[in-house]
């Protein structure tokens, strides 16, 4: 204790001509000023420790924390990329489904048109859109799609798809239908005396009233006639069963065939004739030659078309060659 109250002087001489300085401390304060002083040392290192174990700490979560950043970013970019690509799919499959509604139209119309061909009573088409567009020249800026407006694009495809669906089921009986009326019309065509009975398109005499090439009066044709020559066949207008087969003496060399439904047709003045009576014929197949036979004035064929035993002018009747009945 005497030691720690004791007193101590210092003496520092900085020069020669300078005045010596003294400092009395107590033994305490020499004691305690290297102890603070080690003390203040002590902590001063501790909290630098700590400041550089903080700043490596934060220097990772910052790194850290950049690294999910950009993840993030690629993560965001990606998803964008596949957003467009969905929209100009979206874009593509509503295209198709327009596309579609407009091949409806037209399947419609050509079904329209079949009924028309085969005489079958026709209702206006199916309408399916009111505004098509058709391929040409488009432009103006392109912009992304609004989200609300993706959505609806969804909703609106899909009902396009749902209509053209009900469209396609609608159509298949309706095409069934034309289907079985297009055969009835063949049939019906088969029967019908539509084509030329020779190859010569030369007609030399009307049906109706004409002048008699032998007296010169006034007299009614029963037929037309067409010129040729004598020996080129003569073709049986219509399918049919052959009723009559005979040499006369005015009508010459003659067929007749009946067709059904009350439609006869007549071929005179053959040169020779091929069918013989109950024989069934085709449309086109050759029923005799041409020829100058009875009351002719040279080779032709008199040909008559008869309703109900009724003769009528058979031009209206041809509405087709030969060659396609
Ligand atoms: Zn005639």
């Amino acid at each position: 204790m005497n030691w720690l109250s004791k007193k101590f002087t210092f003496v520092i001489i900085p020069d020669a001509n300078q005045s010596v300085q003294r400092f009395r401390l107590s033994g305490l304060i020499i004691i305690l000023l290297p102890i603070t002083i080690a003390l203040l040392a002590a902590c001063a290192i501790l909290f630098f420790l700590l400041l550089s174990r903080h700043a490596s700490v934060t220097d990772t979560l910052k790194n850290q924390l950049a690294a999910s950043a950009l993840q993030y970013e690629q993560q965001l970019s990606e998803n964008e990329s596949h957003i467009s690509e969905l929209q100009t799919n979206l874009v593509l499959f509503s295209e198709q489904a327009h596309a579609m509604e407009n091949k409806m139209v037209e399947i419609s119309e050509l079904e329209s048109q079949l009924k028309q061909l085969a005489g079958i009573d026709t209702k206006a088409p199916v309408s399916i859109s009111s505004l098509s567009t058709v391929e040409g020249g488009q432009g103006g800026e392109e912009l992304p799609l609004p989200e609300e407006a993706g959505t609806d694009l969804i909703l609106e495809t899909s009902k396009q798809y749902a209509d053209v669906l009900q469209q396609m089921d609608a159509i298949i009986p309706q095409l069934q239908h034309t289907k079985k009326a297009v055969v009835s019309y063949q049939e019906i065509l088969q029967i019908t005396p539509t084509i030329w009975p020779t190859d010569s398109r030369k007609v030399t005499s009307l049906f109706g009233i004409r002048t008699d090439p032998f007296t010169g009066r006034a007299t009614y044709h029963s037929g037309f006639d067409i010129g040729g020559n004598t020996g080129d066949p003569i073709y049986a207008a219509a399918d049919g069963i052959v009723t009559l087969s005979e040499r006369d003496r005015v009508l010459g060399i003659n067929v007749m065939i009946d067709h059904g439904r009350g439609i006869s047709t007549r071929y005179l003045h053959l040169h020779k004739n091929i069918a013989e009576v109950g024989d069934k014929v085709k449309k086109g197949q050759v029923i005799g030659e041409l020829g100058s036979t009875g009351r002719s004035t040279g080779p032709h064929l008199h040909y008559e078309v008869s309703i109900n035993g009724k003769n009528v002018d058979p031009v209206p009747y041809i509405k087709a060659d030969r060659k396609e009945p």
